[in-house]
């Protein structure tokens, strides 16, 4: 008899397994170079990870001429992608700060509090998506963190919010910001998606280069799973922006804390392709054309779907799929709707009604549409 014979089975995640995701050509071109390196050793990385492929994170979502890193006031440590620096800036915070609450968007990423409760966060949520115009709940949201306690954590997704592709426009940013910062509300970015969105790195990046423009101290998380089509290679990078370099080492020597028990450090092939390709003039300028091409091919594939669904006529208002950002489309179909195209249509997507348009080509746009229509019809 199983010691383990009383454990039920977990449900599966719906999500991980799905899509094919290309490779991109300046990866296999990074790739090559690093092989045939013959200088290079497969020793552990410190604590903290490759250092130029921090501090060449750092300058991209900061920009290249950030003050704050001039001041080196920003510590940035390598971690397992996106999901692993949410978690040790969580950590860190669950240890460190002096408030516990984290506010998250409703809705968000179906991971965001799994990862901040297990860390030792309370996660409360804040209003974000409005159903009735598809579009942000912006009164909702600045009601939500007006009453927030001071203090609290925030995180906020830098672009193409997941998974309702709306996010504030700049103006809104700032009403945010200014809020947050009177109320002394602490700024945790997720960038998952930097450059996916608009197809311009340095666009994708404007909200959280407002925050830290203000002197204030900020906390980014980024993953290079979309733009560098790096998913498995869990390559990402955790940034905690401070009030000052002597702050902002202290913090650093703390991470290590967190890190070191954890995975002791982080590993070394997708920093390095990363690294490779962030300091080199040519492979940059290559990797921001082909990231420009995967963004403006979503942005097709929205056009052609609510093109398609114009000319069959489908009941109600489509605007939202050109209008929404990023990856996804928040279609606004319901469960059942969503588990009638499943299985009348072999079309899948999340139970929220959540399409990746990733996944979708021009030959691939006519059966989705004509899968919506019959659902809504
Ligand atoms: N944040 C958001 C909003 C995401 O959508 C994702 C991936 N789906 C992640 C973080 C983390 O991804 P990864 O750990 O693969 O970088």
């Amino acid at each position: 008899n199983s010691v383990f014979s009383h454990i039920v089975r977990a449900p599966e995640d719906p999500i991980l397994g799905e899509g094919k995701p290309l490779v991109l050509n300046v990866v296999r071109q990074a790739e090559q170079l690093l092989v045939n390196d013959r200088s290079r050793v497969k020793e552990y990385l410190s604590i903290t990870g490759l250092a130029d492929f921090n501090k060449l994170s750092a300058k991209l979502i900061l920009g290249a001429d950030s003050p704050a890193i001039q001041e080196n006031r920003v510590t940035t440590v390598q971690c397992l992608s996106g999901t692993g620096s949410l978690r040790v800036g969580a950590e860190f915070l669950a240890r460190h700060y002096h408030q516990r609450t984290i506010y998250i968007p409703q809705p968000t990423w179906g991971n965001h509090p799994k990862v901040f409760t297990l860390a030792g966060l309370s996660v409360k949520s804040y209003r974000y998506y409005d159903p009735a115009t598809r579009g942000l709940n912006f009164q909702g949201l600045l009601e939500d963190l007006g009453s927030a306690p001071s203090g609290a954590i925030v995180l906020l997704h830098a672009c193409a919010h997941n998974p309702t592709g709306v996010d504030p426009t700049i103006d809104q940013w700032e009403q945010i910001r200014r809020l947050m910062r009177s109320r002394g509300l602490l700024p945790f970015f997720d960038s998952a998606y930097q450059g996916f969105a608009s197809g311009s790195l340095d666009t994708d990046a404007q909200s959280v280069r407002m925050f830290v423009a203000d002197g204030g101290e900020v906390l980014v998380a980024q993953s290079y799973a979309k733009n560098m089509g790096l998913y498995g290679e869990r390559v990402g990078a955790l940034s905690i922006v401070c009030r000052n370099a002597d702050v902002a080492s202290r913090v650093e020597s703390q991470l290590k804390l967190v890190i070191r028990p954890m995975y002791s450090n982080p590993p070394i092939h997708g920093a390095s392709i990363v690294a490779t390709i962030l300091k080199d003039r040519n492979m940059y300028r290559e990797w921001t054309l082909e990231l420009k091409a995967m963004a403006d091919r979503i942005i097709r594939m929205r056009q052609q779907l609510f093109d398609a669904l114009r000319a069959r006529g489908t009941p109600g208002d489509w605007s939202h799929i050109i209008k929404q950002i990023g990856m996804f489309t928040f279609t606004g179909l319901n469960s059942e709707q969503v588990a009638f195209m499943t299985k009348e249509y072999h079309i899948y997507m999340t139970s929220d009604g959540r399409i990746s348009m990733a996944g979708l080509s021009s030959r691939t746009v006519p059966h989705l549409a004509d899968a919506i229509h019959a659902a809504v019809a």
